[in-house]
């Protein structure tokens, strides 16, 4: 039977509460049980995928072609899981699923409630997305006290009424406040937030998670246990550190992971074995080298914040190639509209070691980017070119190298002359079938290896973990046309594609298509670029930072930094 881990917030927001169910369920999966993680999130959009990425982040996507909240990233970085679009509830979900149902009659003529039709929701779509794992996490966004979290933390209760309180534990990610004024930690909104997840829905937490900027202290541990009735034991200290991938290593040391099992009755599976993660953190706290990182992007001026979380996955995949490489990547964000009128600024890009163009959408800094692409392949400077990047890679190269002047895209200029990257309408009739978004190529896609290329030695080990997803695709739109060709699988979110018309151009002048997609009406998509004899000119029209972890980092990325490096 799966055990559920609930994790819940007090006190404030973006306590870190999906870095905590994460660094639980590391802990456990390295004691030997399989976890799945599951967010919910209590707003109405059906889906992440219409948010703003510089209010919301950016967009993850599944294997599975979800478009889903930027959090459930971290489950996958952390669990080394492919997490599904299903483990990503939302209020919109729920009641559309409801009145759908009703409007079909399948409620028999009943009165439709909020209680028990929407929890009752909730829990099918939990327990459906934990069938099969010894562990189910599920996060509940929001903060305790909020109205919009309420439904599903009364879900949870009547959860643990149906499988018994043995098989359900409580966790609350807490925050204790520091005043200046006091410098006194102080635990009266921890307490209260006790007492409110009690009077709202009668849950009472197992654990509580105290997040604060240093750690906890002897006196406040007793104080929260006198108050709040909970045992100083199962009162975690989870101070402010170096690197979120710390968090997992200090909850251990809190002996977390043991205390869950105890509560449970169960014994760990293996010996756990921290060697190779604590290894990275270290090189993450402490790196041997150090290189510089420019990121030429649309969504950078929204403050220096949001700035890094409309593209978290890219920040994170260099933070996960730099660990292996023992180096730090200093980040610069430049704003790509600066690059369009200013040569100076162009000129500047010297500082970094290395470019990355990372995705995008519409017209805005477009040109900046190309700019700044020119700049990379004239001057040797590693590039990195992800979706759009890649797009405009070969918009540079068609302008500048294969003489097709005012090639574009047309996603930009609708009539260009030569549209070296276009929506392609055979596409437009397989994506209506497939009926995955309303045009996006989204989700997982298999792209064939060309052996002789770059691409195909990075993604060296990635081939053979990939044989067995690929088998177990088997018969999927997925593979498209896929023989005994080596291969790997890489998520997409993107509606243009590299037009076939212009490949044989693209190759006469040096460009090299390292890796390609067939769909199954035998079009060829082109997926992976290469300039053969550049120090790193590499792009892709995937997105590989959504298949990163700290413990195996994305084969594109690590190649990238490496270069820098040199
Ligand atoms: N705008 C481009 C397209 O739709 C690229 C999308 C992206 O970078 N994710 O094809």
């Amino acid at each position: 039977m799966t055990k559920y881990i609930i994790v819940a917030g007090g006190v404030i927001s973006g306590v870190g509460k999906g870095v905590s169910t994460a660094s639980i369920g590391k802990i456990l999966k390295e004691y030997g049980f399989s976890v799945t993680a599951i967010k919910i999130d209590p707003y109405i959009n059906y889906d992440a995928g219409t948010l703003r990425p510089t209010e919301h982040g950016e967009v993850w996507v599944t294997d599975d072609g979800g478009e889903i909240d930027q959090d459930l990233g971290n489950y996958e970085r952390f669990l080394e899981i492919d997490v599904p679009k299903k483990n990503n509830i939302t209020t919109g979900q729920i009641y559309k699923t409801v009145i759908d149902r009703e409007r079909k009659g399948e409620y028999l003529g009943k009165t439709v409630q909020f209680i028990p039709h929407i929890p009752d929701e909730v829990k099918r779509r939990i327990v459906d997305a934990g069938k099969g794992y010894d562990f189910a996490l599920v996060e509940i966004g929001g903060t305790v006290g909020d109205y919009e979290n309420v439904p599903f933390l009364f879900a949870m209760k009547s959860l643990e009424r149906d499988i018994g309180k043995e098989n359900i534990l409580y966790v609350l990610v807490t925050y204790l406040l520091i005043p200046r004024h006091t410098e006194e930690m102080k635990t009266k909104p921890t307490q209260q937030a006790i007492r409110m997840l009690a009077e709202s829905s009668g849950i009472f937490p197992d654990f509580i998670l105290c997040r604060a900027p240093i750690a906890l202290d002897e006196v406040r541990r007793k104080k929260i246990e006198v108050y709040a009735n909970i045992k100083s034991d199962y009162i975690i200290s989870e101070p402010d550190i170096d690197t979120i991938y710390r968090i997992p290593l200090d909850l251990e040391k809190e002996k977390i992971g043991e205390k869950i099992l105890d509560k449970f009755g169960l014994l760990e599976k293996k010996k756990a074995d921290f060697s190779k993660w604590e290894k990275l953190v270290n090189n993450i706290a402490s790196p041997l080298h150090r290189i510089k990182v420019g990121i030429v992007g649309k969504y950078v001026d929204s403050g220096e914040f949001m700035l890094s979380d409309s593209y978290i996955s890219v920040n994170q995949a260099l933070i996960h190639a730099g660990a292996n490489l023992d180096v730090k990547v200093e980040i610069e964000w430049v704003d790509a509209k600066k690059l369009e009128k200013d040569e100076f600024e162009v000129e500047r890009l010297t500082r970094f070691n290395g470019i990355i163009i990372p995705g995008g959408f519409g017209s805005s800094g477009v040109e900046g980017k190309i700019k700044a692409i020119k700049f990379c392949r004239e001057r040797n400077v590693p590039f990195l070119g992800l979706c759009y990047g890649m797009q405009l890679a070969l918009v540079e190269f068609a302008r500048n190298v294969c003489g097709l002047d005012g090639a574009n895209t047309s996603e930009v200029e609708e009539d260009t002359k030569y549209p070296v990257i276009d929506i392609l309408d055979e596409q437009k009739e397989v994506l209506r079938n497939h009926d995955y978004g309303a045009s996006m190529r989204l989700g997982s896609f298999a792209a064939i290896l060309d052996e002789n290329s770059i691409v195909y030695n990075l993604y060296n080990k990635r081939l053979e973990e990939d044989a067995q997803k690929i088998l177990n695709l088997k018969g999927s739109f997925r593979l498209g046309i896929l023989n005994s060709e080596k291969a790997v699988l890489e998520r997409h979110r993107h509606r243009y594609e590299v037009n076939p018309v212009f490949v044989d151009v693209f190759q006469d002048n040096g460009m090299r298509f390292s890796g390609w997609h067939i769909m199954t009406n035998g079009l060829k998509l082109m997926e992976f670029i290469e300039l053969p004899s550049h120090k790193y000119f590499v792009a892709t029209q995937a997105h590989p930072e959504f298949k990163s972890s700290l413990e195996n980092p994305a084969p594109l990325f690590f190649g990238f930094v490496k270069a820098c490096l040199e």
